[in-house]
């Protein structure tokens, strides 16, 4: 595998003031969203590999205020803020976001599909697309009630939430565990660490933050026994294809030696308002190929055990997922999609020995392509954003992806 060597950090000054001026424009560009109070954004059920158990999983999102990161402009990747409600003053009232948890697990089709289904719902993964302990973007009353309503459901064996290392202090953590302290409930808290390399976490994704504060956190988390989950992207910006599949592969091995207990790896999917998808407009970007989902899955063998493929549950709803460039045969992405949802139930890469379709040849010509030296890149992809942002306007949201707001799925994820 080649080392990727970008430089430092620092190298990329200029351009980072321009990335983060690009995505402050565009966060400003949407209002936000409106949302009710008696009900979440979104909730969905599917099937998850808890402890190596198929289980009933219901997610909740939670209609997020607004990142704090993103309201400085944020990761370029993010489309979070443009569901958000954006409503500080809902903050001071802790209602707002325990009505909405309320409503998900008392929806009669939660417990409908619990019931034909015959098992209990075991895992509950609460988002509100930021940092659940970041009180600035949830009440502090909120926080705790939502978790003390989670580990009283009958059946629940492990709550998931998320949050940058940045929020974790040793005063949360401890607050928190001692909230799951006698529950025989897990909890588990979700980091966006999504690149190993420094230059692109904190240039190519804006994430900023040091590695050494995921270190610390990850061992912080196990001392009070939560349990540590790493979200990896495939494909950041400006990437070529064989650097995004490199850097996932370095990324996941890094997570796993310093401790993560989980890994859902999140090929890139395009969110409206981002820089991303911005880069798209101007042929500078394009999501990730299948194949490289499933190249970093085979070369990631060796930790498959903590190691899921995401990447479709987001909101809000993305315009363009993961995919292949594929015009040989109409099945392809869907075989593989199907593979992905069996690899991640067995978490045996044998599922996609079988798998094969002619666009394999094409994405391995993509996996050729080189690019100039990152900085001038960033530089030259950057001009070609400035020529269109003041005259952007997203796609429209494929209609029938939009009913996704409350559903069951009959599939596996990570
Ligand atoms: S990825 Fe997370 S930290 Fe980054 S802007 Fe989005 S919600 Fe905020
Ligand atoms: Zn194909």
């Amino acid at each position: 595998m080649k080392e990727l060597d970008f430089g430092k950090k620092t190298d990329y000054n200029i351009e980072l003031a321009r990335i983060v001026d690009s995505v402050k424009k565009l966060r400003n560009l949407k209002a936000g969203k409106y949302t009710l109070w008696n009900e979440a954004a979104e909730w969905h059920m599917k099937y998850s590999n808890l402890r190596g158990v198929s289980s009933l999983t219901l997610t909740i999102t939670l209609s997020p205020t607004g990142c704090d990161w993103a309201r400085q402009g944020g990761c370029t990747m993010c489309g979070e803020f443009e569901g958000a409600f954006k409503k500080n003053d809902l903050l001071h009232n802790p209602q707002f976001h325990i009505a909405q948890f309320v409503s998900a697990v008392s929806n009669p089709k939660v417990w409908e599909t619990s019931k034909s289904e015959n098992k209990s719902i075991s895992w509950i993964r609460i988002n509100q697309e930021g940092n659940y302990t970041n009180p600035h973007e949830m009440n502090i009353e909120a926080q705790d009630k939502i978790l003390q309503l989670a580990i009283r459901l009958k059946g629940v064996k492990r709550v998931t939430i998320e949050s940058r290392p940045q929020y974790l202090s040793e005063k949360v953590v401890s607050h928190l565990a001692e909230i799951f302290r006698d529950s025989n409930v897990e909890l588990e808290i979700g980091m966006g660490l999504e690149a190993e390399n420094d230059v692109i976490r904190n240039i190519c994704i804006n994430k900023q933050g040091t590695k050494q504060q995921f270190i610390d956190t990850v061992n912080l988390l196990k001392r009070y026994n939560i349990l540590p989950l790493a979200y990896i992207i495939l494909k950041p910006p400006f990437l070529t294809e064989q650097e995004a599949i490199d850097e996932a592969v370095a990324t996941a091995h890094f997570a796993a030696k310093i401790g993560f207990s989980r890994i859902s790896f999140e090929p890139m999917s395009i969110h409206q308002y981002t820089l991303v998808d911005l880069l798209k407009e101007t042929g500078d970007y394009s999501p990730p190929w299948l194949w490289s989902v499933i190249e970093v899955a085979k070369r990631c063998s060796d930790i498959s055990s903590i190691f899921g493929i995401g990447g479709v549950g987001y909101y809000p709803i993305p315009s363009e997922y993961t995919h292949n460039f594929c015009t040989e045969k109409k099945d392809c992405n869907k075989r593989i999609i199907e593979a992905i949802k069996k690899y991640n139930t067995s978490r045996s890469i044998s599922v996609f020995k079988n798998i094969d379709c002619s666009c394999k040849g094409y994405w391995l010509q993509e996996c050729l392509k080189e690019d100039c030296a990152l900085k001038d890149r960033i530089n030259r992809q950057l001009d070609n954003v400035d020529r269109i942002i003041d005259n952007y306007s997203p796609a429209p949201i494929p209609i029938n992806s939009l009913v996704r707001r409350q559903r069951i799925i009959a599939g596996n994820s990570q």
